[in-house]
């Protein structure tokens, strides 16, 4: 859709360019939420992707993602060593069906921006213990957990000006196992609800529910709850919303549910790889 009201696109190469950004000129990311309704208050727009930021950086404290990273990067990005939270990267994209079109421009910061309950960057993020780095319009930084990033439906921390720089993922999340679970009402339809669940190396189990409530919520633990706690939790959330991908009490019924399977298949042991499974003379 055009956005007849935009007069400029300035492409940003430096901070400094950022400094253009009001409540009226906004950043531009994918563009794939941007383009897709009218927005008549908009004059101009700021191009994030002139800034070259590198999309994924490996540090020794685990891996920061550029905001302007895409979803095709981040699904198709190799494990490191150690990196047994690998996975989910590729499973949580797949519950944003665009087609490889959106998957190429559609980026990790315009998901977390645009802030939709169902924004599977939001669980991703939060579920790995995630901080986010805030451009401030005023120049100052701010480190935030992506948890409180999101303050509502399509709602978030972000003053006019402020940029969503990247998101920076601990090594200790990366090191867990995770179980991912998604359901919408249609095959191909937004998703209702989005949960991950991860298994920390101490055995310290967190739940990031998403989709089916307004905010991210997340349960933690010690150790894994049993059944009826871990239930006892969910139904007690109190965010659930209502729209046209599911009904309030469906969303709290399935996240019941696929917040059970989490803990039942992070419950259970993974199988040590046989020996030789990775000699490929064995083909
Ligand atoms: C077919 C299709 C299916 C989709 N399915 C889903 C879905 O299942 N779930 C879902 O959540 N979304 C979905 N979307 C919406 C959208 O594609 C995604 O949210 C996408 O990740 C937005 O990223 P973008 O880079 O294209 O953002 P843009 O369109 O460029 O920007 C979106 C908003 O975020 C702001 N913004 C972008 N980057 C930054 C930044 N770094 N700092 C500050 N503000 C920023 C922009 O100003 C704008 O307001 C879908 C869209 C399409 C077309």
């Amino acid at each position: 859709m055009d956005l007849t009201t935009v007069a400029t696109i300035t492409p940003a190469r430096t901070r400094a360019d950022l400094a253009a950004l009001s409540a009226t000129v906004v950043p531009l990311a994918g563009g794939s939420e941007l383009f897709a309704d009218p927005r008549i208050h908009l004059t101009g727009l700021v191009d994030l992707q002139t800034l070259g930021w590198p999309a994924l950086t490996v540090t020794p404290d685990g891996l920061e993602i550029a905001a302007t990273c895409t979803l095709a990067e981040l699904a198709r990005m190799p494990a490191a060593p150690g990196w047994v939270a690998h996975p989910v990267f590729h499973q949580a994209c797949t519950a944003l069906y665009g087609s490889f079109k959106v998957w190429n421009v559609a980026t990790i910061g315009g998901n977390l921006c645009t802030s939709l309950p169902a924004g599977p960057m939001i669980c991703l993020t939060a579920a790995l213990d995630a901080e986010v780095l805030i451009w401030r319009a005023d120049g100052t930084d701010e480190l935030m957990p992506a948890v409180e990033f999101v303050t509502g439906n399509t709602t978030n921390v972000l003053e006019p000006g402020d940029v969503l720089r990247s998101i920076r993922v601990p090594a200790a999340a990366l090191a867990a196992r995770t179980a991912y679970r998604k359901i919408a009402l249609s095959p191909l339809g937004r998703s209702g609800a989005v949960l991950i669940g991860r298994l920390d190396t101490d055995g310290a189990f967190v739940l990031t529910v998403t989709g089916g409530t307004v905010r991210p919520v997340q349960l933690r633990y010690p150790d894994l709850p049993d059944p009826a706690a871990l239930a006892a939790d969910i139904a007690r959330i109190d965010a659930w919303f209502t729209d046209a991908h599911g009904a309030a009490d469906w969303r709290r019924a399935v996240s019941g549910l696929l917040g059970e399977e989490i803990r039942l298949e992070l419950a259970t042991p993974t199988l040590p790889a046989a020996p030789g499974a990775d000699d490929e003379s064995r083909a």
